[in-house]
């Protein structure tokens, strides 16, 4: 399945950070993808291949209400 990428949107992936968090912030997509867990603010880069791999959810950041 594939997801519409964009900077701001909130990726959901299957692993969980040690903070618990599940939820990512996307700061920057591109070959690499820098990411911010939403639970403690730790920012990852990530390659893109990757995320597409454990992405479980996006929520795009207009659907924010
Ligand atoms: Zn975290």
């Amino acid at each position: 399945m594939a997801f519409d990428y964009e900077v701001g949107d909130i990726v959901k992936l299957k692993k969980k950070h040690p903070c618990g968090a599940f939820e990512w912030e996307i700061l920057r997509v591109g070959a690499d993808f820098r990411l911010k867990c939403v639970g403690c603010g730790h920012q990852i880069m990530v390659p893109r291949t990757l995320v597409e791999k454990n992405t479980r959810g996006l929520r795009k950041k207009t659907e924010e209400k």
